[in-house]
């Protein structure tokens, strides 16, 4: 058995990876896809020490960097089931995957991320990257003077607006219902600023472009039926994150938006079990979280290890 069992093979599982077998100790990564979000990701300028980087080239820098160490990586593994030690014949926290084969470990850390929430509308693959955006944080500033769409009216697309209203020339938010779903604090900060429009009962049905870049995006007044259209440079996408735990679904305490819950040690509701990274219910999913978070991870699971090893 390992003793350390990463599944996910982004920042949060390389760093989880990196620190466990810097402590001489049995580590394995299971990933669906080595390098995780960071592979559909263009520039990076806030990977702090490092200016600017582009997505492949940190995932390849990511996968290097594991493979100086002794670590058993399963590319292209996906994992579908965890079986706690309580529960498990072996004694030991179980892995299954997706081919059938079973891993046992004596701690696993879930690394497994998230996904953002697509629109789903023509346009919005081919301009990804390209206009359109999905995080704020990372993206906000390539907007600088220009015009903007926030599409979703909950509290990360207020705060995205809010945000984008100080870099952007002007920000348009458009929400699906008949009113915005953010904390009223959110709403009215965001009606206090000068170069915001909401617009509520939008719905977005094409983002449009000139084959280069976004050029605007189309939707729907769901009052009156009427189409109109938008003419933009960047379209951020805030329909919600999805965290990657279908396979945990009770196995683990996840919140309501299905995040693994995670103590200050990344330990979880299984012993033995960890998290880190856009998986767990950590504020504000970035890389640069994510592998501080692995790092916490697994010195947690260490610790585990050399307690559990006493008895
Ligand atoms: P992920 O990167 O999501 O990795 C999850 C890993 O788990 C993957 O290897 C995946 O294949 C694997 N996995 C999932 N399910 C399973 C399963 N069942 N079995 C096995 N493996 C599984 N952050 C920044 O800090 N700066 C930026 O500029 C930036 N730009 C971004 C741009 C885009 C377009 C996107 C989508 C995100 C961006 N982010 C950025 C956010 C950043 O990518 C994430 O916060 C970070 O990748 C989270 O790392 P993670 O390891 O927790 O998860």
């Amino acid at each position: 058995p390992f003793d350390v069992l990463v599944v996910g093979g982004g920042p949060a599982g390389a760093a989880a990876a990196i620190y466990a077998a810097r402590k001489g100790i049995r580590t394995g990564v299971v990933a669906d896809r080595f390098g995780g979000q960071v592979l559909d990701t263009l520039g990076i300028e806030n990977f702090i020490s490092v200016k600017e980087t582009e997505g492949p080239k940190l995932a390849t820098a990511l996968e290097q960097h594991v493979k100086d160490y002794d670590v058993d990586i399963m590319n292209l593994q996906r994992a579908t089931r965890l079986i706690p030690a309580a529960d498990s014949v072996s004694g030991f926290v179980e892995i299954g995957l997706e081919s059938g084969v079973a891993l046992k470990a004596r701690s696993v850390i879930v690394a497994t991320g998230a996904r953002w929430r697509e629109m789903n509308v023509p346009g919005e693959q081919q301009y990804r990257n390209k206009g359109v955006a999905y995080c704020p944080h990372c993206d906000g500033p390539l907007f600088k003077g220009k015009r903007v769409a926030v599409v979703g009216g909950g509290n990360s697309g207020v705060e995205a607006a809010i945000d984008l209203a100080g870099l952007a020339s002007h920000v348009t938010l458009l929400e699906f219902g008949d009113a915005m779903r953010a904390d009223a604090v959110l709403q009215a900060k965001l009606k206090s600023l000068p170069n915001v429009t909401v617009i509520l009962n939008a719905q977005t049905t094409e983002v449009t472009g000139d084959g280069a870049k976004v050029d605007g995006l189309v939707y729907t007044d769901r009052t009156n039926g009427e189409t109109r259209k938008l003419a933009l440079e960047g379209i951020f996408v805030q329909i919600g994150l999805l965290p990657n735990t279908d396979w945990l679904k009770g196995s683990i305490e996840l919140t309501g938006r299905g995040e693994i819950v995670t103590g200050r040690h990344q330990d979880t509701s299984a012993p033995g079990v960890f998290a880190a990274g856009d998986v767990t219910d950590v504020p504000y999913k970035q890389i640069i979280v994510a592998m501080g978070e692995g790092a916490k991870a697994a010195l947690g699971a260490f610790d585990h290890l050399i307690r559990e090893s006493a008895h």
